[in-house]
């Protein structure tokens, strides 16, 4: 019970901390469009600090402190989703809830593979009613809060109920699995339970775009020779096999406008949402798809892979000492009889975050320096830093533009709007010979 009371405690907390509505500035997207300051244009006494302060001049005092509040309390989120995800695993083990669980998965069948798939779907289920609250204020309320969301209560709810299906469908092909490598190999099971937890992680990757993606979006080719053309011509131009450009729906769910490129090997794919489309000049889609193309042409897929199958060597290894730790300590308490016994599931999880929220600052510095070489790559690749520059203040409606050194180090996994547009004013600066031409129709952004 006291468990119940501190997630409520927690809940009201956070109640509290994020309920304040801020009302006066919704409404106060970035611009859509986004001219060139004088400061940036080509002269002989071009400054790229001049420069950057110009563009950054032009982002209104609402939309900025309203981008600001929005990142912010998404640095409390990361302490509550903790906080409020280890609870609820203590609660499951405190309570015996996931003994039970496991007790009713033996009392179906006999087969043993079936329990852990049984216990998966009680587990998942169980977790997700637990855990709504928080998910309903982080992923609905809050989003509307800060005018991002477009969906209304229902086909939100519909979202998660599918997102709930993946869930319980890669984890009943995960968990029985790597539950078989535990019993079979319990010396040796870490090593080889993070060899095949991270080849699944890498085939799912491959199979999102064609398998997964489609369930919430609809993706479709891009159709459009004034958008696909440059963005091809640039492909060709840096090696990359794409034939095709394609266009997902994103505005479904969020106002963000954002691309990707995901997938490995064959279907590998570059997408932009209809937002950037709508809203992103041409310069501005050129210089993202550059950037998405970076990706691509540094292995930043295949690097990421690597990176984080390190992590699961390493959190594996962790893992099998704490659980036993743990087991010794309090195992006959929660029921729970060895790290062979798919009751142990929530302890899992709980290490699981435990490790992996201390790491944020490492895994977020990871792959904001793949992001900082993928700008750079695009800057060179499209040579649109104007281009860039909009993009970067079109992305601060979702994360603050000038953060503290220290606070984007610990909290960004791209680099920040101020540190993006001077990349690219710097990448002008050094470049001004193209830009010296009077510029021709269709090249401006008017
Ligand atoms: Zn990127």
């Amino acid at each position: 019970m006291r468990f119940l009371r501190v997630m409520g405690f927690l809940l009201l907390a956070a109640a509290v901390c994020f309920g304040q509505s801020p009302d006066s500035l919704t409404n106060s997207q970035m611009p859509s469009v986004i001219t060139i300051p004088p400061e940036a244009q080509p002269s002989p006494n071009f400054n790229a600090d001049a420069a950057t302060e110009a563009y950054l001049a032009q982002i209104p005092a609402t939309a900025r402190a309203r981008s600001d509040a929005y990142f912010e309390g998404g640095y409390w989120l990361i302490l509550w989703d903790f906080l409020y995800g280890a609870v609820i695993a203590m609660v499951i083990l405190h309570l015996r809830w996931s003994a039970k669980m496991r007790d009713l998965a033996e009392r179906i069948t006999r087969l043993r593979f079936v329990h852990d798939i049984i216990y998966w779907i009680e587990f998942t289920l169980l977790t997700t009613i637990l855990g709504f609250p928080l998910a309903y204020y982080e992923g609905y309320v809050r989003e509307h809060q800060y005018g991002l969301a477009t969906q209304s209560f229902g086909p939100w709810c519909g979202d998660q109920f599918k997102n709930l299906l993946v869930n319980i469908v890669l984890g009943a092909i995960a968990v029985p699995i790597l539950f078989a490598i535990v019993r079979r190999l319990q010396r040796t099971w870490w090593i080889w339970g993070a060899i095949v937890y991270c080849v699944f992680f890498a085939v799912t990757a491959m199979l999102a775009p064609v398998f997964i993606f489609p369930i919430f979006n609809k993706i479709t080719k891009l159709d459009d020779p004034k958008v696909t053309t440059p963005i091809l011509s640039m492909a060709r131009a840096n090696g990359i096999p794409a034939r095709e450009v394609y266009e997902i729906d994103a505005s479904r769910q969020t106002t963000r406008m954002s691309a990707n490129v995901s997938g490995l090997g064959k279907t590998m794919r570059i997408t932009l949402n209809d937002n950037l489309l709508r809203r992103g000049s041409l310069e501005e889609i050129q210089s993202i798809m550059g950037h998405e193309m970076g990706h691509y042409v540094l292995n930043h897929t295949y690097k990421g892979t690597f990176f984080f199958s390190v992590m699961f060597v390493i959190f594996f290894a962790l893992l099998n000492w704490s659980l036993r730790w743990s087991l010794t300590r309090w195992g006959d308490r929660w029921l729970v009889r060895d790290i062979g016994d798919s009751a142990v599931v929530p302890l899992v999880v709980l290490l699981g975050s435990i490790f992996f929220f201390v790491l944020t600052p490492i895994t977020n510095t990871y792959t904001r320096t793949e992001e900082h070489e993928a700008d750079m790559y695009g800057l060179n690749a499209s040579r649109q830093p104007d281009g860039f520059a909009q993009g970067a203040i079109h992305l601060g409606e979702y994360r603050k533009m000038s953060p503290g050194p220290l606070e984007e180090w610990f909290f960004f996994d791209h680099p920040s709007g101020r540190n993006r547009i001077h990349d690219a004013m710097t990448w002008k600066a050094e470049n001004l010979k193209l830009f010296e031409e009077p510029p021709t129709s269709g090249n401006s952004d008017k």
